[in-house]
């Protein structure tokens, strides 16, 4: 891997407009990095990198680079591009290991973070940098967020998260974990505590029901819960995974490595349609998956799944859907189901919690800087947008860092 990554960076032009920077969303400074790693500067050239982006060692693993960095790099036109991510990779490992941060005075406030995902991360990284006191709240009972319980180890390896937790405690932050605000303790009870700004990542976790008969019986499982832990599930050896995103590809992967040995993967779209990347697309039939196109579930029983013909209705204008035919159902036989079609908002904080605006689908509503409609709280991540990606959660807190920081700033000035 080395040797590979040393030949890529060699390759690198050092472009002066250099696209691989203005592909990504959060802007990695990628020519002058590379540049530092061939002048044997790895530490500065890592401190580069984290200080623009903490999860960039993350990022490295899980991002869509084919449509950001590598997908704008200019030797991509006539060959290959760069690889970027390999580059990334290499030096945010090195970087993470040997960065000792300063502790910050926390004399600046207290402020208070709900969710440990890539979006509580973020303003915990930043807004420990700026001397803040910072603890984060998590329900679950280690930090990462979808990072640690949804995206599977042989795609971002756990201990990562457990090294990014060091970094984090060793910046100064405190961890609360096995709480969940609004359970027990509420946004009102933090501001009572004189915590001077609230935020909430806390992301989209309720999984979205195909709401037709059969859900509820023992062989169906949403895939969110079962990524969670899939060592205690058992499946049994045929799979039947609805739903044709990239999270569908990961159950089936998944289930390929708990011991399931037929999966297939029943998309109700054609081919042009599916949702999911076409490498995770092509790794689900590197492990064994097989992809059907063009059929519906309409049931689940105890032996399988009933599938129809699905064709699309509607316009471009109107929106399209795919619905299934009538008259042409049969049983696709399997062991267990597992329906991947998304995931909304739990609505846990903002019921227990007054003048927090959210929209139609539970998601909370805020302006451009992640201001919601409660003064001094402030949210960002996947409970904002709907689910989305690791690095727009960075893109967007990194802002919302210095919102909560200018706010905590004016009420003290
Ligand atoms: C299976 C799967 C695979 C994915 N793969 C990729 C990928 O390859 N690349 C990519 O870029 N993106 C991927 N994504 C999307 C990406 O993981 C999310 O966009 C990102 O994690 C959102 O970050 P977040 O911080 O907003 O929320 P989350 O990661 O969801 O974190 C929210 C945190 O808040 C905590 N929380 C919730 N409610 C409370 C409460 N009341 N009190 C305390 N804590 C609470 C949760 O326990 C959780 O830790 C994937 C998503 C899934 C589901
Ligand atoms: S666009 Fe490609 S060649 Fe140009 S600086 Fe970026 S990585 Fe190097």
């Amino acid at each position: 891997m080395n040797k590979h990554v040393i030949e890529d960076a060699r390759r690198c032009l050092q472009c002066k407009n250099p696209m691989c920077s203005q592909g990504c969303p959060v802007h990695t400074p990628i020519r002058d990095v590379i540049s530092l790693l061939l002048e044997s500067k790895i530490s500065e050239a890592g401190k580069l990198l984290f200080s623009n982006n903490p999860l960039s060692l993350v990022c490295s693993h899980v991002c869509p680079q084919e449509n950001q960095c590598e997908g704008h790099c200019v030797l991509g036109k006539k060959g290959s591009p760069v690889q970027v991510s390999a580059i990334e990779r290499y030096i945010s490992d090195y970087y993470l290991n040997i960065y000792k941060p300063i502790p910050p005075k926390r004399n600046k406030g207290k402020i208070a973070i709900i969710g440990s995902g890539p979006a509580g991360i973020t303003i915990a990284f930043e807004l420990s940098k700026r001397d803040y006191d910072i603890t984060i709240f998590e329900a679950n009972d280690q930090i990462g967020g979808i990072l640690r319980y949804g995206i599977p180890e042989f795609r971002l390896p756990k201990s990562i998260l457990d090294r990014l937790m060091d970094t984090l405690i060793a910046s100064g932050v405190r961890i609360r974990p096995n709480t969940a605000i609004g359970t027990n303790l509420n946004v009102d009870d933090l501001f009572r505590d004189g915590y001077k700004a609230v935020f909430m990542g806390t992301g989209v976790w309720r999984p979205s029901r195909l709401n037709i008969k059969g859900e509820s019986f023992g062989n169906v499982h949403y895939a969110i819960e079962y990524l969670r832990n899939p060592s205690v599930y058992r499946l049994g050896k045929r799979v039947a995974v609805i739903g044709g995103g990239n999270v569908a590809m990961d159950v089936a992967r998944t289930a390929f490595r708990h011991g399931s040995e037929q999966v297939a993967i029943i998309c109700n779209s054609d081919e042009t349609s599916v949702t999911a990347r076409e490498i995770e697309l092509e790794y689900a039939k590197i492990d064994g998956a097989k992809i059907i196109f063009n059929k519906t579930a309409v049931e689940f029983t105890d032996e399988g799944v009933i599938l129809a013909d699905s064709r699309i209705s509607g316009n471009k204008t109107e929106g399209e859907r795919w619905l299934p035919v009538k008259g042409t159902e049969s049983l696709f036989p399997v062991d267990s189901c597992i329906i991947a079609i998304g995931q909304g908002p739990r609505a846990v904080i903002v019921s227990s919690t007054t003048g927090i605006n959210v929209t139609e689908k539970g998601l909370v509503k805020t302006d451009e800087c992640g201001r919601t409609s409660r003064k001094g709280v402030f949210a960002s991540g996947d409970v904002v947008t709907g689910a989305k990606t690791v690095v727009e959660a960075v893109r967007v807190s990194k802002r919302v860092a210095e919102a909560i920081d200018e706010y905590v700033r004016s009420l003290d000035p």
